[in-house]
């Protein structure tokens, strides 16, 4: 018997997630996507991830994100990921130093002393910590769901519209759900955005780091040793989508200047933007059922990578047993 037809729309990290455990669970999924897979905001994403950030579910995310990196890396034959562990240093503010105390608790991380890159911070170090090629394991993801059946058509499509020819509609469309007047009066109140920015630059010397650091702001490695990540910027505010190298410039530098001073020698080659969507109350993402047959996952905010999976995972089963209440009730979406 043929599992149940299912519509994903959005080939972020949010849809691929999703495509991946609902045709591991049987169903006939066929994706829709506007522009191109990973073009969205997953495509701007620094492609830091790590499960210490003292939020729910964070281990579960981290062992299903490492599962799909797994599958990724097979379909690619190679692997997406840049470097493993990431440095978090103590900056000052009572709450860093409570996230840092959390931190040193758990078994895969261990105390770093002042010196290496950024001298005079100690910190901790995060074994399980990972900085991702986001572009190329959105595309091992594909790879590996094309292998499995997956149907692909790039276009853009309505969601609500597609309910009568699919059994199942997903709509992962990241920031869209705002936009759309069809789903923003139902979301409006739920969700929110903010842009964000980082810099990709260069060394005016040879600079040498063997994995990501983040203090305020962070430093990233990039899959070429030369160049580095430096974000970020969270604006409520903007007058538009589109990167703001000045505004971008001003924020990051003086975040990253703060345990990084050299960084305004660097040369920047690009700036990137996204929006992030997000819960107004929580930080954790949102699934469930917008109507009948209609499903949504979104707000991953700034944490798509962890999230993407576990979300994915848990919504496919939701589909499959067709119960919204297979979804953890602080993951789901209440109308
Ligand atoms: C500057 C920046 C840095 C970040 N760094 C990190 C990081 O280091 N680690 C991390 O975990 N997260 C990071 N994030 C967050 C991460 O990028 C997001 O959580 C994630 O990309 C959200 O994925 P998504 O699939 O929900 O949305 P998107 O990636 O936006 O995907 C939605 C897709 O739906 C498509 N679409 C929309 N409407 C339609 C339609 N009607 N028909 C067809 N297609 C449609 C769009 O084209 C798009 O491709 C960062 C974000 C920003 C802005």
């Amino acid at each position: 018997m043929r599992g149940p037809r299912v519509a994903v729309i959005g080939a972020g990290l949010s849809g691929l997630g999703a495509t991946h455990h609902l045709l591991r669970v049987g169903c006939e999924v066929t994706l829709f996507e506007q522009e191109g897979v990973g073009k969205g905001t997953s495509a701007v994403a620094t492609g830091l991830v790590h499960p210490c950030r003292g939020m729910p579910f964070a281990d579960a995310g981290m062992r299903e994100t490492k599962v799909l990196l797994q599958e990724a890396a097979s379909a690619l034959g190679r692997s997406p990921v840049i470097s493993g562990g990431i440095v978090r240093l103590a900056m000052e503010g009572k709450r860093e130093q409570t996230l840092l105390r959390t931190i040193l608790q758990r078994a895969d991380c261990r105390p770093v002393e002042g010196g290496g890159c950024f001298p005079g911070f100690s910190g901790a170090r995060i074994g399980s910590g990972l900085t991702i090629d986001v572009p190329l394991y959105l595309q091992g993801l594909f790879l590996s769901s094309l292998g499995s059946g997956l149907r692909f058509t790039n276009r853009r499509v309505c969601p609500l519209s597609l309910s009568p020819d699919f059994d199942q509609v997903v709509m992962a469309t990241g920031g869209d759900v705002l936009r759309s007047e069809r789903t923003r009066p139902l979301l409006r109140n739920t969700l929110s955005e903010n842009k964000g920015q980082v810099l990709l630059c260069a060394s005016p010397s040879p600079f040498r780091l063997p994995e990501s650091v983040i203090g305020k702001g962070y430093v990233a490695v990039t899959s070429d040793p030369d160049r580095f990540i430096f974000g970020a910027t969270y604006e409520k505010t903007f007058p538009d989508r589109s990167p703001c190298i000045r505004k971008a410039k001003e924020v990051i530098f003086s975040k990253v200047g703060r345990f990084f001073p050299g960084c305004t020698l660097f040369s920047v080659l690009d700036c990137l933007a996204g929006i992030r969507v997000h819960r107004r109350r929580v930080r954790l993402p949102l699934i469930g059922r917008l109507r009948k047959n209609v499903w949504i996952i979104t707000a991953m905010g700034s944490f798509g990578l962890l999230y993407h999976a576990f979300t994915g995972k848990t919504l496919a089963i939701a589909i499959k047993e067709g119960r919204e209440e297979e979804i953890p009730e602080a993951l789901r979406l209440c109308r």
